[in-house]
């Protein structure tokens, strides 16, 4: 399943090749995917301005030629936005280029390219809004600030810690507080800022917190990093998914040695979900 990172270099790939060309047909093999695909129309002779991510969706600003708008103002600015679920690629292809397996929806642009979305399991949703409304869309209201921006900040995450008897894992894993933090990088970040992943959150120091808020940063930064090689895989002919594979210290690692101190990694199931940590360096 893409994560943050993984949607961040999905959204570096795409802006390189994508920004300014012009829609001039969309086509959708299906009415749905996860949820129904909105209707596209309003796309027709539009843009693509730029293309933002908020947590882990893509976002599609469109903008009107002004020669063909007679009024270019703000109403008739529209937001693509795009999740890619558990399996969904994106490809830019040739026009001419055959639909590949899994392929549900293809935008066809001025320039002879096309862009195709692919995805095997269907669980990928998409929805248009006015670029003024996305942010009150129920997909997006209740969420929690980008883990790299500054508003995630040592202050805030201890905000949402006090007097929480929450796993410390299971709280930075919650949306609603950050987004983007996933089950790799949680247990990746704890492992860094040596913290149990089963601690309560309210009864970690401040400053392990602040150690904990550096660690999400720089484990996310890093796997954008990472893929950052790996862009032209999935813009190619026959591209290979964008998601790349990091190699981790405790995920994943059940019973090997600790890049650190040679204990022995261990799994536990936390809110359903396997947590990795080294016993003897995290508390
Ligand atoms: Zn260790």
């Amino acid at each position: 399943m893409p994560e943050l990172p993984e949607v961040e270099v999905v959204r570096t790939g795409l802006s390189s090749l994508l920004l300014g060309r012009k829609v001039l047909s969309v086509t959708a093999f299906r009415a749905n995917l996860r949820y129904t695909l909105p209707n596209f129309s309003p796309l027709f002779n539009q843009k693509i301005k730029e293309i933002r991510r908020r947590s882990k969706y893509l976002l599609f600003d469109f903008e009107g030629d002004i020669s063909e708008n007679t009024k270019n103002n703000t109403s008739n600015l529209q937001t693509l936005v795009w999740h890619l679920g558990m399996t969904g690629q994106f490809h830019v292809l040739p026009k001419a280029t055959a639909a590949g397996a899994h392929e549900h929806v293809r935008f066809d642009f001025d320039d002879g390219s096309s862009l195709r979305y692919r995805d095997a399991r269907r669980f990928g949703y998409a929805g248009l809004m006015a670029k003024i409304d996305w942010p009150q869309h129920a997909w997006f209201k209740r969420l929690g600030p980008e883990p790299l921006f500054d508003a995630f900040d040592v202050e805030y995450l201890l905000s949402h810690c006090l007097g929480r008897k929450l796993p410390i894992k299971t709280l930075i894993m919650d949306a609603h507080v950050v987004v983007g933090v996933g089950n790799i990088y949680a247990a990746e970040a704890l492992f860094l800022a040596g913290i149990h992943p089963a601690r309560a959150a309210g009864r970690i120091s401040k400053h392990r917190l602040q150690t904990l808020v550096n660690a999400i940063k720089t484990t996310l930064a890093a796997a954008i990093q990472a893929g950052g090689s790996s862009i032209s895989d999935f813009v190619q002919v026959d591209g290979k998914p964008g998601y790349f594979a990091h190699s981790f210290h405790v995920y994943g690692r059940e019973g090997e040695p600790c890049t650190r101190c040679d204990a022995k990694i261990r799994r536990i199931i936390q809110a359903g979900r396997s947590s990795f940590y080294c016993p003897n360096c995290q508390h």
